[in-house]
């Protein structure tokens, strides 16, 4: 069991501060059209690091921020907090539990932690790189997205199965290897150009 618990405050229809136990075996969200049950699962892929407010269904970030009702007045921050179980080691982190937390004021300012310390989004999306459960994972499986999976690019098949295999993190951590050697070396020319100016 993976998931252990999502507490929610402010995030779209969800004003007050709500938590929910995922308990042993599988959970079955019901309840009537637009009562909230896919803002549950955007919930988890914003505080796993969704970037495009596109695809929690807004046209911008502020969006997942509960924009008040009739007879409620709208609130200025969103906060979801994901606890995690990691007993087992998945993500590399010396704790049994892991709790990622995002929390997005109206004024466009962004807090992201992990286990109730400040960090980047980035940590945050390096946490999660080879876990499935990602930005880029495959564990959310939206409505449509069924089909697109069976008819996307072969290039973007692959990318799922290496984040499958677990070499995704490899992959990132080359790219940003070589992007840092790119800078040294520009930096190299640079070098040699003033020596030859000075000489
Ligand atoms: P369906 O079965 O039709 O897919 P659902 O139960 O999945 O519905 P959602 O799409 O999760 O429902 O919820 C939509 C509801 O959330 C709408 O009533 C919408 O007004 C509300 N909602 C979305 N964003 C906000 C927000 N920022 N503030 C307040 N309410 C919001």
């Amino acid at each position: 069991l993976l998931l252990k618990r999502l507490e929610l405050q402010g995030f779209k229809s969800f004003a007050d501060k709500t938590i929910l136990e995922f308990v042993e075996g599988s959970t079955a969200v019901v309840g009537p059209n637009g009562s909230g049950k896919s803002n549950i699962s955007d919930a988890i892929r914003w505080v796993i690091g969704e970037m495009s407010a596109k695809s929690l269904r807004g046209s911008n970030m502020q969006d997942v921020i509960f924009a008040g009702t009739e007879t409620r007045k709208p609130v200025n921050f969103a906060e979801v907090s994901l606890v995690l179980d990691n007993s087992s080691h998945l993500f590399d982190i010396n704790y049994d539990e892991v709790v990622v937390t995002r929390r997005l004021f109206r004024s466009g300012e962004s807090v992201y932690q992990i286990n109730r310390s400040n960090c980047r989004l980035k940590d945050i999306h390096e946490l999660f790189m080879d876990t499935g459960l990602g930005r880029d994972g495959y564990s959310i499986i939206g409505q449509g997205n069924v089909s697109q999976i069976l008819s996307t690019k072969a290039e973007d098949r692959r990318s799922l199965f290496e984040e499958a295999a677990g070499i995704s993190k490899y992959k990132y951590r080359r790219e940003e290897a070589e992007r840092k050697l790119k800078g040294v070396e520009e930096n190299l020319v640079r070098i040699s150009d003033i020596t030859t100016e000075l000489e």
